[in-house]
């Protein structure tokens, strides 16, 4: 991680590196001729999770929207079920669900952190509705206590897509092990990559042996490794959610170094707050909130500007300087297939406003001091919507 300053070059949003044994684990990987999913490699990371996050079991997929795709096939979801989401993530939170065939049921984001706001919940329940999916923005904690009581009472499963929530805890708990079911994300962009890749991590019990089972094709190959059967079979459905080992190889070096990951990250984020905080204040711009009870992931830092104009003027007074700070999601229900689910301007007022102010600052594993320090400058150097 010890990269020297990009001195006088453009500082990316992000880039990954590596940080411990990834190239030696990969040769590891080849040289021991077996490179399919199920290896050494992919149980040595599965093992990793379960012992950092407390989970039951963590399988890895190739990528956390798979993950999704297996809660939804594991939880039955299919034509005429409802999944709420906020409006305010990633278009795969709702894919993994609108390809079974249910309706995604748009629910608003908390001004504050961004999370799914827990008061709109109740109200958007209804006898159709199959499952609740937090997204830990930011890799902050939704307040899981308020979502878990209101779904508990109402017979609705919870996934966590936990993609930016790795390590984070809420209430001291683990992000990632309050729901049924939660996701994983280790895309090139997250805190812990392989390039592609997931997890899901299986709370619940009675979705162990299934989720076993949809993951290896719909058949009962990973009993049948343990001797459990004689031979194996197709026994239901299913799909290849396997992730090779070579690439396991590459995360297994990420994930043996989460702590030296975790606290360069919180550097990073220490940084840019403690030298930007005082200076939003007084320019009209918002920094992230944490709440008390929640100990964040580290995954971004972000900046709440005044409106869209001076947001994309932000970007540009940045870009100019070499510096590539990125908006982030644009409200699903404002989107082409979100309209078609009847989404209309107004439905989610702060999804709309995140969409339009929140800017990502440059956040990378790598990111030398300097670069910190230079993004920091040009920061301060804008002087509002010239
Ligand atoms: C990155 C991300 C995903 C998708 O992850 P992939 O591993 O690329 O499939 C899903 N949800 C959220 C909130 C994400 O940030």
């Amino acid at each position: 991680m010890a990269t020297p300053a990009t001195t006088g070059q453009q500082i990316p949003f992000n880039r990954s590196s590596t940080v411990g044994k990834e190239l030696q684990n990969i040769a590891e990987s080849l040289l021991g001729g077996q490179i399919a999913g199920d290896q050494a490699f992919t149980r040595r990371c599965q093992a990793l999770l379960e012992q950092l996050t407390g989970t039951r079991q963590a399988l890895l997929t190739t990528s956390c929207t798979h993950a999704l795709e297996m809660s939804a096939l594991l939880l039955n979801v299919g034509p005429g079920d409802e999944v709420i989401l906020p409006s305010f993530t990633f278009v795969s939170t709702a894919n993994a669900f609108v390809l079974r065939g249910a309706k995604p049921v748009f629910i608003d984001v908390r001004p504050d952190t961004f999370n799914l706001d827990e008061k709109h919940l109740e109200r958007l329940i209804t006898e159709r509705t199959k499952a609740v999916v937090p997204v830990h923005y930011a890799g902050v904690g939704c307040e899981m206590d308020a979502i878990l009581a209101i779904c508990r009472k109402r017979g609705v499963a919870v996934v966590e897509d936990n993609a930016h929530g790795l390590f984070g805890r809420y209430r001291g708990q683990p992000l990632g092990t309050f729901g049924q079911l939660a996701t994983q994300s280790f895309h090139e962009t997250k805190n812990l990559t392989c390039g592609e890749g997931g997890a899901l991590l299986i709370n619940d019990p009675a979705y162990a042996e299934r989720g076993e089972v949809l993951r290896e094709k719909g058949t009962n190959r990973a009993q049948f490794f343990r001797g459990q059967v004689a031979k194996y079979t197709w026994v239901d459905v299913g799909s290849s959610y396997v992730m090779s080992d070579v690439l396991a190889a590459f995360l297994y070096g990420q994930l043996e170094q989460w702590e030296r990951v975790q606290a360069k990250r919180k550097q990073v984020w220490e940084y840019y707050h403690m030298h930007l905080a005082d200076w939003a204040a007084t320019a009209g711009i918002r920094t992230p909130v944490v709440p008390k009870h929640c100990d964040q992931a580290y995954h971004m830092y972000y900046l709440v500007m005044p409106n869209l104009d001076s947001r994309q003027a932000f970007i540009k007074h940045l870009k100019d300087r070499g510096i590539l700070a990125v908006f982030h999601y644009q409200p699903l229900h404002l989107s082409v297939m979100g309209r078609k689910y009847g989404g209309k301007e107004g439905d989610c007022p702060v999804s709309e406003m995140a969409g339009d102010c929140l800017v990502r600052l440059p956040f990378f594993n790598d990111l030398a001091l300097a670069d910190q320090a230079r993004v920091v400058r040009e920061v301060r150097a804008w002087g509002g919507n010239q």
